[in-house]
């Protein structure tokens, strides 16, 4: 198993106002596969992931990447082995896109060592993958939703990670920039063979784009399994606390299920 997580738990707050937010999730990916987590907000999916990068420490349970227990790790040896995208981050003022890839490299270099060769490939990698050469010395923040998005993209790429985490990379982006995206996480994953596990909102992008889906409600996992057998509507409408429907739809001689969710229900 490439990540193998086990048993996390996580509450925030203290005395009465604690609140368990994941009790005890375990699961484990395969080296190349691509997961997408859904669930309701506040059912845990961002801190589930960052429980998997060690940006937070679990009040219990362990994660294990490639066997190896992820709090024994140095953290250039976590950076070299995965990469995360956050929902929303801010790159520091006046950093320009480059600069923002060049970042990325941090885990292989050492300290006030300047760019070495495997370096500059891998920055010109990201930006070419990315489609980000023309825009190099722009600032970030005066980036569109989308080319910021593809930015840290790259930023994340020239970590030349085996795993890449995404947090609801695509919500404020619209239709066009999200389907560029997802293209795009798609091709890193075929041509690169990179291991995603990704946060999504829209559930049709999680239908379409994913082999495997972890439904998340309330702290625990409500679902877990091949999409298809995971996307239904017995499954949407539990975990959304809704009335909807699975349809089939049929574009460019491809078939695609599409969820339309029609009213609110509360279930227990
Ligand atoms: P999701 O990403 O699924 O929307 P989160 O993991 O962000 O869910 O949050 C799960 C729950 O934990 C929410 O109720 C949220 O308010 C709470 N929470 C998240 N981060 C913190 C924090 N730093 N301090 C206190 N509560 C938090
Ligand atoms: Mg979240």
């Amino acid at each position: 198993m490439f990540i193998d997580i086990s048993d996390i738990k996580k509450s925030y707050g203290a005395g009465e106002n604690r609140v368990e937010v994941l009790k005890g999730i375990s699961f484990g990916v395969e080296k190349g596969e691509f997961c997408v987590l859904l669930g309701p907000s506040g059912s845990g999916k961002s801190t589930l992931l960052k429980a998997l990068c060690r940006l937070l420490e679990p009040a219990s349970g362990a994660v294990y990447l490639d066997s190896k227990d992820i709090n024994k790790m140095s953290t250039e040896e976590v950076a070299r082995t995965l990469a995360v995208m956050a929902q929303s981050a801010n790159a520091p003022g006046g950093t320009t896109v480059e600069e923002l890839v060049c970042y990325g490299r941090m885990p292989y270099r050492r300290f006030f060592d300047g760019l070495n060769q495997e370096d500059r490939l891998a920055i010109e990698e990201a930006l070419e993958f990315t489609e980000l050469g023309p825009l190099r010395t722009r600032l970030v923040h005066t980036l569109s939703g989308g080319e910021r998005q593809r930015a840290w993209l790259a930023m994340a790429l020239a970590q030349k990670p085996k795993l890449l985490l995404l947090d609801e990379p695509t919500t404020y982006l619209d239709v066009h920039h999200q389907l560029e995206l997802m293209e795009l996480v798609v091709r890193l994953h075929r041509e690169m063979g990179l291991t995603v596990i990704m946060v999504l909102h829209d559930l049709n992008h999680a239908a379409r784009y994913s082999e495997r889906l972890i439904a998340l409600k309330k702290g625990t996992i409500m679902a877990d399994g091949p999409t298809d057998e995971v996307f239904t509507q017995s499954v949407i409408e539990e975990l959304y606390d809704v009335k909807a429907v699975i349809m089939r739809v049929e574009a460019n001689g491809t078939q695609y299920p599409v969820c339309f969710p029609y009213s609110v229900e509360e279930h227990d």
